[in-house]
C-alpha cells in the first residue's frame, strides 16, 4: 500500500469552499469497514459544482474528499460479504457531500454502499458510466416500470450530449425505441445518431413559454435539463405516458401547471440516483451490463488525470462535456 497519495480536498478558506490538492495516508481515512483502492473516479455536474467551489450545498460537511463516484478493489474488509480482491462500485450514498469520495487512490467505505462490479465491465468503464450513467439506467427501469416498450412512438431525451442523455440514448434505442435527442450542439448529431438517435430537437426550441397543453408528441422521456424544458415536454407528451426527470441543468424551477397531469393523465416520474435502494442499483447495473456494448461505451468516454479536474469541472458546469469522463486517481 503507497504510503501518502494524492486526494482532492474541499476545505473551507475565508469562508469560501476550495478544492485543494493534498498528501494523505491511510491512517487519515474516516472509519468504514471497507477499504477500497480506487482505480478510477468519474466527473459528473455534481462534481463540477463541488470542485469549482459553487457548492450549492453538495458539500455540506468540510473537509471532505470530492468526488461522488469510485470503482476499484477491496483491499480489507470487516464485512462479511465483502473479500480482499473483489471489485466494487460506490455511486453517491453522500459521497463528497457528507462522506468523503472517490477524488483518492483509497477510500474507506461502509461496507452496504458497495455494488460489485458487473463481469461485463472493468473499473475504467464502471466509472465511464458512472452516476450520470446508472442514473440513465434509473430513468429507463422507472419508464419501462410505467409501461413504456417500443411500441409507445417516439421517446425524447433532453440534454442529449451530456453523461445522462448519451447513456439514455443508448439504453432505449436497445429496448427498440425511436429515439429523439433535444441538444443545443449541433455538432454533436453525428455522436448521438451513433448512440441511436434518429432524430434532434434544437435545445432552445423547447425553452420558449408555450401553453399547458401543446400538440402530443412523446410517447416517454428522460430529462436532465429541468426548467421551461420540462414544463414543454410535460406539454406536449402523450396522453397516458411519462416523463422521467433527474436533472436541473438548465434549471431546478419548475414553472408548470398540473393540466397536462390531470386532464391528461402525464406522469412526472422523479428519479433519485444518491439514495436509490441497493435492488434499484443492482437492477440499474444488470441493464447497463445487458445493454450498453463496448464500442458505444468507448465512444462515448475520455480518460483524463486527476490534475486536470479543475479545468474539467469549469467546462461541464459550462455545458460542453460531451459524454463521459473518467478520472485517473493515480495521476
Ligand atoms: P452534463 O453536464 O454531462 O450534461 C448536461 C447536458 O444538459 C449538457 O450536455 C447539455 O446538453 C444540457 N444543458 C447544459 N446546460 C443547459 C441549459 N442551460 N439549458 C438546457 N440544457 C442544458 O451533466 P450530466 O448528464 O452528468 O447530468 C445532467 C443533470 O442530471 C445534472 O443537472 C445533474 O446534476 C443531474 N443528475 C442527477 C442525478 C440524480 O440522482 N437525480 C444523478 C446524476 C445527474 P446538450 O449540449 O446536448 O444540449
Amino acid at each position: 500500500m503507497a504510503e501518502s497519495f494524492t486526494a482532492v480536498i474541499i476545505e473551507e478558506d475565508a469562508g469560501k469552499a476550495r478544492a485543494n490538492f493534498k498528501q494523505l495516508t491511510v491512517a487519515d481515512l474516516p472509519d468504514h469497514d471497507v477499504l477500497v483502492q480506487v482505480d478510477f473516479s468519474t466527473l459528473n455536474y455534481k462534481d463540477g459544482l463541488v470542485i469549482s467551489g459553487n457548492r450549492n450545498k453538495v458539500a455540506r460537511k468540510l473537509p471532505l474528499v470530492a468526488g461522488i463516484d469510485l470503482a476499484g478493489t477491496v483491499v480489507e474488509s470487516r464485512s462479511s460479504k465483502w473479500n480482499k480482491g473483489d471489485k466494487v462500485i460506490v455511486n453517491g450514498f453522500g459521497l463528497s457531500e457528507s462522506h468523503w469520495g472517490g477524488y483518492s487512490r483509497f477510500a474507506r467505505v461502509k461496507s452496504e454502499w458497495l455494488v460489485r462490479l458487473p463481469s461485463a465491465f472493468s473499473t475504467e468503464q464502471a466509472m465511464a458510466i458512472g452516476t450520470a450513467g446508472y442514473t440513465a439506467a434509473l430513468c429507463v427501469d422507472a419508464l419501462v416500470d410505467f409501461g413504456l416498450t417500443k411500441d409507445v412512438g417516439e421517446v425524447l431525451v433532453t440534454g442529449a450530449a451530456g453523461g445522462v442523455g448519451s447513456v439514455a440514448i443508448a439504453l432505449l434505442a436497445a429496448i427498440g425505441c425511436n429515439v429523439v435527442a433535444s441538444t443545443g450542439r449541433a455538432e454533436t448529431h453525428d455522436y448521438l445518431r451513433s448512440l441511436g438517435a434518429s432524430s434532434f430537437v434544437e435545445r432552445a426550441s423547447l425553452q420558449q413559454k408555450a401553453g399547458p397543453l401543446q400538440k402530443e408528441r412523446w410517447g416517454g422521456a428522460v430529462d436532465a435539463v429541468g426548467g421551461l424544458t420540462l414544463v414543454n415536454v410535460l406539454a406536449q407528451t402523450k396522453y397516458g405516458h411519462a416523463v422521467a426527470a433527474c436533472g436541473l441543468a438548465e434549471s431546478a424551477d419548475l414553472p408548470a401547471t398540473v393540466l397536462p397531469h390531470i386532464l391528461r393523465s402525464v406522469a412526472l416520474l422523479g428519479v433519485d440516483s444518491v439514495n436509490a435502494p441497493l435492488a434499484k442499483r443492482e437492477r440499474a447495473w444488470q441493464r447497463l451490463a445487458k445493454d450498453l456494448p463496448a464500442n458505444k461505451l468507448t465512444s462515448i468516454t475520455t480518460v483524463e488525470p486527476m490534475s486536470k479536474l479543475p479545468e474539467l469541472a469549469a467546462s461541464i458546469l459550462a455545458g460542453k462535456v460531451r459524454g463521459r469522463v473518467v478520472i485517473d486517481v493515480t495521476r
